[in-house]
């Protein structure tokens, strides 16, 4: 009986099971959002086992709470998640397929004893680590950082200060958070690999224990920062007509808003997958111990950013 609960297919439709029950009852996630969550979840859970669970666990649950965070407040200043705060699968899958994507790639690369010398399982968990960093980074960010008592500034000209909401926005609170959340996912992976090694296997050695925090953290910061470049870059713009809000809502102050300019097809959701590609390439480069040209890459790019 006990082999049987063991067995990562029943333990993970448990887990899923129970865990998908509460984000319900709680309004994280709309229907269609639910069944993907539970797809996405489930294959973490089979593939990338507790560990790799409990960090997309960590973004899942604290994406929600940020989310309902003072909704009435932000749903007031037009600052909030459409849908009441319910996420629906175009969410779900935003945040959750390129996670799945390396998690699937730890089992496969674990089976093969040649992928496991040369120390593939460990950087597919490197870009698991960095995607989820990236996309929690993100969505905390962006939820927390719009009760920032100051106003916020363009990412594309620091110099620039612009209205809460503002696609390319960032803020000392919204940074801040950032760091914080890729702290949370480094110190998790961390304390489980201490205490549990057994449910960290990609890991081998010490060196690969001790990149574990500073990789998170990283790719968090420099990934939330590459969301809001690219948000600002590439997005569709509209300006609403009311207020002056630049934002991606077609509607705003309860007025159609005008296009303005980015590439009309180029929603939110294509800004998340291509900044949590981006933090899982940092997460692999960070978890193949190339910590020199990620700083270096982070000094110039503040240097430059800063002197304009
Ligand atoms: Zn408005």
């Amino acid at each position: 009986m006990l082999d049987i609960l063991t067995h990562p297919a029943v333990s993970g439709l448990l887990v899923m099971t129970l865990v998908g029950a509460l984000a319900y009852k709680l309004h994280f996630v709309d229907i269609s959002g639910l069944i993907s969550a539970f797809v996405v979840g489930f294959t973490i859970w089979y593939t990338g086992g507790v560990v790799s669970f409990i960090i997309i666990l960590f973004f899942f649950l604290s994406a929600g709470l940020a989310t309902k965070m003072n909704y009435k407040e932000k749903a007031k200043q037009n600052l909030a998640q459409e849908g009441k705060g319910k996420r629906s699968f175009s969410n779900v899958l935003g945040s959750g397929i390129i996670p799945m994507i390396f998690s699937v790639g730890m089992y496969m690369t674990s089976l093969s004893p040649g992928l496991v010398a040369a120390g593939w399982p460990f950087l597919m968990f490197g870009g698991y680590i960095g995607a989820v960093a990236t996309t929690s980074a993100d969505t905390l960010a962006s939820e927390i950082g719009v009760f920032s008592k100051s106003k916020p500034r363009l990412i594309t000209s620091l110099r620039r200060k612009v209205p809460r909401g503002t696609i390319g926005a960032v803020s000392l609170l919204g940074e801040g958070v950032a760091l914080f959340a890729g702290l949370v996912i480094g110190v998790i992976a961390l304390i489980i690999a201490l205490l549990a090694p057994s449910f960290v296997p990609v890991i081998s050695n010490t060196q690969q224990l001790v990149v574990l925090v500073p990789m998170s953290v990283l790719t968090a910061f420099i990934g939330c920062n590459l969301d809001s470049l690219f948000g600002a870059k590439l997005q569709n713009r509209f300006v609403c007509e009311i207020c002056g809000s630049v934002t991606d809502k077609e509607f705003h102050c309860n007025y159609e808003t005008k296009y303005v300019g980015g590439f009309k097809s180029f929603t939110n959701m294509h800004v998340n997958l291509g900044s949590s590609v981006m933090g899982a390439t940092l997460g692999i480069i960070l978890g193949a111990g190339l910590f020199v040209w990620i700083l270096g890459g982070l000094f110039f790019w503040i240097a430059a950013s800063s002197s304009s």
